[in-house]
């Protein structure tokens, strides 16, 4: 079973995901920590964040290793080291998405992204454009969105909870969210888009637990459909041969 879960920044898709994967006993990844990652070491070794063969060179190198944890979601490592809490910092925030821009990087990590799906028994995968553009083939899609004041208001509260080093301002963050998705939205190359078919979640309203209890139902009950259609086809044909 492959499920994939898009929408903007901040709309809550990483542990919505999460915990929907646990639920259903499938392998979860967060895409967008990988894009991440390339950038936080393209700022710490100073490589040209516009220029899409260096970033390419840079992921290629890295042994970029992904692992699931209980508590943190993915852990990034990178050469060995774990990187998971620096890819959350203001300036990989800031530059992320000029990295994401680039069509040969994107190419490098959707290949990644496919493999490691194809090697999974099942998967949630989250991020941009994983419904539209990584698993156009998903047995189910979503898209989760939020107001954006809404959205920085959760990550504020996760800011301040987590004791996340963070300058920004409440203010500053919905501009850094409300950029991010500009940038995501307008890019030649897989923006960020709703895949036809995706089922589209507004998730202003709704508490965390909630969220994820509609997305379970939804697959299970899709599931339920399609296996009884299938029974049904199948009586069908049954009959047919009888008669
Ligand atoms: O999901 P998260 O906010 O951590 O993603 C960080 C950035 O990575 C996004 O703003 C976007 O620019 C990029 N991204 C992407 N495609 C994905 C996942 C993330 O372009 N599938």
């Amino acid at each position: 079973m492959q499920i994939a879960i898009d929408g903007p920044a901040g709309a809550g898709k990483s542990s919505v995901a999460r915990e929907v994967a646990r639920r259903l006993k499938l392998a979860y990844l967060d895409t967008g920590a990988m894009y991440r990652a390339v950038t936080l070491k393209a700022l710490q070794n100073n490589v040209d964040i516009t220029d899409g063969d260096a970033l390419v060179l840079l992921a290629r190198t890295s042994n970029m290793d992904i692992q699931v944890d209980e508590q943190e979601g993915n852990l990034i490592y990178w050469g060995g080291e774990n990187i998971t809490r620096a890819i959350r910092s203001p300036d990989v925030n800031k530059n992320v998405s000029v990295v994401a821009e680039s069509p040969e990087l994107r190419k490098e990590l959707v290949s990644l992204q496919r493999k490691i799906a194809k090697n999974a028994v099942g998967i949630v995968m989250e991020g941009r454009d994983i419904g539209t553009n990584v698993l156009p083939g998903a047995d189910y899609k979503f898209f989760l969105t939020a107001q954006v004041n809404e959205r920085a208001r959760r990550r504020w509260k996760e800011i301040k909870e987590k004791d996340i080093q963070s300058s920004y301002s409440f203010e500053e963050l919905v501009e850094e969210i409300s950029t991010r998705d500009r940038i995501d939205q307008g890019r030649a190359d897989s923006p960020l888009l709703i895949a036809p078919g995706a089922y589209i979640l507004d998730t202003t309203p709704y508490p965390f637990q909630e969220v994820v209890e509609k997305v379970v139902t939804v697959v299970r009950e899709a599931k339920t459909a399609a296996e009884n259609k299938d029974s049904s086809t199948c009586d069908n044909e049954v009959n047919s041969d009888v008669l």
